[in-house]
């Protein structure tokens, strides 16, 4: 065999330290997860040897009678998993799958309504810095001032107005769940089709603790390595009539050759998550950002819309000190070995390098088995952290207190 027999230290052993900071730290970035060793082992295949350009049964390349069936597993897995009518598990990544959707329903120029990135949207629900925001007119919704739920009188009065082709509906941060009904209801008043992006919740819906927006929407799309557990990527659900404009878009539209380690990788996600215990996590998750975001509150927090009944919170660090930026909670916390991210709160005063907020996830602690007390536990230590953040001692402290509570709920060995 031609391979080098020295192991590549610069690359592994910095591999190494990654899994050490995985196991050994608080992981709450609510668009992460751990994936369990099948998930990696598919991942890790030789699978990424093969050329597969096309689709099962039609591929440009010779030698894919093995691929194919592994191709076919996967969308007929997530398939039966959402109820959906077809599947396309090709997407590299959600915003693949999304630059997918538009160029199988769109035409240059058209409009389209997305949730504001300000308010909670994706970059590619219509950003000007993305190629969303360049080749189509989008117009924004946001939430009530009131209750900070999304406003659907104003993406009525808006998808009347402007009598878009497309809504898009989902969120990169927003704490609530998107009733797809109360969607579908407009755009079928305003002649439009639905695009549902599920991309943080695709594993609430499958683990039954999130309606399901397959029935009421043309197109679904997610990410399959958020709340849903599998490996890097993304996938599209629609409906038997748009199945060919959507195959036709991702391959040969805009991929090239598919990821099929990464099909092999989904095909086991969606296996795992059609289990009856991915019911219990799906709950668990949701059980643990209440209990999070009930002790957040009692700390001094004020969390986004007053709560959460999904995987995340978004907390408004001016409740808790006045002075206190999403910039530097996030550099202090990861300091105390707490990761997650700066974000913006809707109307947010500060820029989206600086924030008032941070977003914090409860996938990855749930996998890793933590219930309800610890997110006690969790919110004590944010609090330690932030309210001494000029104290060393004291976040060194906290530092060594996190490692105590992951040492107990150990992800990988
Ligand atoms: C994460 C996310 C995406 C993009 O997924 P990537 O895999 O990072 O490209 C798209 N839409 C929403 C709503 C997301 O949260």
């Amino acid at each position: 065999m031609p391979w080098p027999t020295a192991r590549d230290h610069e690359v592994f052993d910095l591999i190494d330290r990654e899994v050490d900071r995985q196991n050994s730290g608080l992981q709450l970035i609510a668009s992460e997860n751990f994936t369990s060793p099948a998930v990696i082992e598919a991942t890790g295949s030789v699978l990424t040897n093969k050329y597969s350009e096309g689709y099962p049964g039609k591929r440009y390349y010779g030698g894919n009678v093995v691929v194919d069936d592994i191709e076919d597993i996967a969308r007929d897995r997530v398939k039966a998993l959402f109820g959906a009518e077809h599947a396309n598990v090709q997407p590299h990544s959600g915003a693949n799958a999304n630059m997918g959707v538009y160029l199988a329903l769109l035409e240059a120029g058209d409009t389209v309504l997305g949730l504001s990135l300000d308010h909670g949207g994706h970059l590619t629900h219509g950003s000007p810095v993305n190629f969303s925001g360049r080749i189509y007119n989008f117009v924004s919704y946001g939430l009530t001032g009131s209750d900070q739920r999304i406003d659907f009188d104003q993406m009525r009065d808006l998808a009347l107005e402007h009598k878009p082709k497309l809504i898009v509906a989902g969120a990169t941060a927003y704490p609530r769940i998107i009733d797809p009904e109360k969607v579908r209801t407009i755009a079928d008043e305003a002649g439009a089709m639905v695009l549902f992006d599920a991309a943080h919740i695709a594993g609430l819906i499958a683990g039954g603790a999130h309606p399901n927006p397959v029935p009421y929407s043309d197109v679904v799309t997610f990410t399959t390595h958020k709340t849903l557990r599998g490996p890097r990527g993304g996938c599209i659900l629609s409906t038997a009539e748009h199945a060919a404009a959507i195959d036709k878009a991702i391959f040969p539209g805009l991929q090239g050759g598919p990821l099929e380690h990464a099909i092999a990788g989904k095909a086991v996600a969606f296996g795992e998550a059609s289990q009856p215990e991915f019911r219990d996590y799906a709950a668990g998750i949701v059980a643990n950002a209440a209990a999070l975001a009930e002790a957040l509150a009692g700390e001094g927090f004020r969390l986004v819309s007053g709560g959460t009944d999904n995987h995340l919170l978004l907390v408004d660090l001016r409740s808790f000190d006045e002075d206190l930026t999403g910039k530097e909670a996030q550099a202090v916390l990861d300091e105390a070995g707490i990761t997650l991210n700066k974000n913006t709160i809707p109307d947010d005063p500060r820029s989206p390098f600086v924030t008032s907020g941070v977003r914090i996830g409860t996938a990855g602690v749930t996998t890793q088995g933590m219930g309800t007390e610890d997110m006690a536990t969790i919110a004590g230590f944010i609090a330690r952290t932030l309210r001494s953040r000029t104290d060393p001692a004291e976040i060194a402290a906290v530092k060594h207190d996190v490692g105590t509570l992951c040492a107990k709920f150990p992800v990988y060995s």
